[in-house]
């Protein structure tokens, strides 16, 4: 054991000797180097095993880490991303080829847990599953369709309905200002928050006109 004393010594001799250390041990690694490799490779196992025990001691701070590392490299990884896109679509196009196989049969093997999963996510995000079924219900009228998300018509409405000026409630209706059936398109600029009541109003108002007409 060292004394208090002995430790800030060690603690001070560190902290002043930080470039002369590092080099020692850069040399050091330099003139060793087979026998750490060599020893690295009888010790495979068991540095794999200490690794995968820190990594789940240190989850969160590893996620940060990697977090903070992508925000702050987010310029080079899209230049990165960007500059390599056809070679990694060719990849990944020749990775499905050459697994077809094994993926339908992980897909069989999983059937019940995938299923199960779609089922958890489609019940946490209702607002992704209305997204879909509106563009769907738009493709079936031949209206032109851009992806629509409920959450985002909700923000830039801020929570009001376009055709009383009242807020909405928890349920509402994505309203196409000019009707799809009418040719109206399924996209941001068509789309407006009414309350569901508002909505039924205006469409069978709109089928009024069209009787008189
Ligand atoms: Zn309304």
């Amino acid at each position: 054991m060292q004394t208090p004393g002995q430790k800030a010594a060690n603690d001070k001799y560190r902290a002043t000797h930080g470039v002369e250390r590092r080099a020692y041990s850069l040399a050091y690694y330099n003139a060793h180097k087979v026998e750490t490799a060599a020893y690295r490779q009888k010790q495979k196992a068991h540095i794999a095993a200490q690794k995968v025990v820190y990594r789940q001691k240190h989850k969160v701070e590893i996620a940060a880490k990697s977090a903070a590392y992508r925000q702050s490299h987010k310029a080079e990884n899209a230049a990165y991303y960007q500059a390599h896109k056809a070679e990694k679509l060719a990849y990944a196009v020749a990775y499905h080829q050459t697994h077809k196989a094994e993926k339908a049969a992980y897909r069989e093997a999983n059937k019940k847990e995938r299923a199960a999963t779609s089922a958890a996510y489609r019940k946490a995000h209702p607002d992704k599953l209305a997204d879909k079924q509106a563009r769907r219900r738009a493709l079936k009228l031949g209206a032109t369709i851009e992806k629509v998300s409920r959450a985002v018509v909700y923000k830039r409405d801020a929570g009001i309905c376009h055709l009383c000026g009242k807020k909405v409630g928890k349920n509402w209706h994505i309203d196409h200002i000019i009707p799809l059936s009418q040719g109206g398109e399924h996209s941001y600029k068509n789309a407006a928050m009414a309350h569901p009541h508002c909505n039924l109003v205006k469409a069978a108002n709109i089928q009024g006109q069209l009787r008189l007409f």
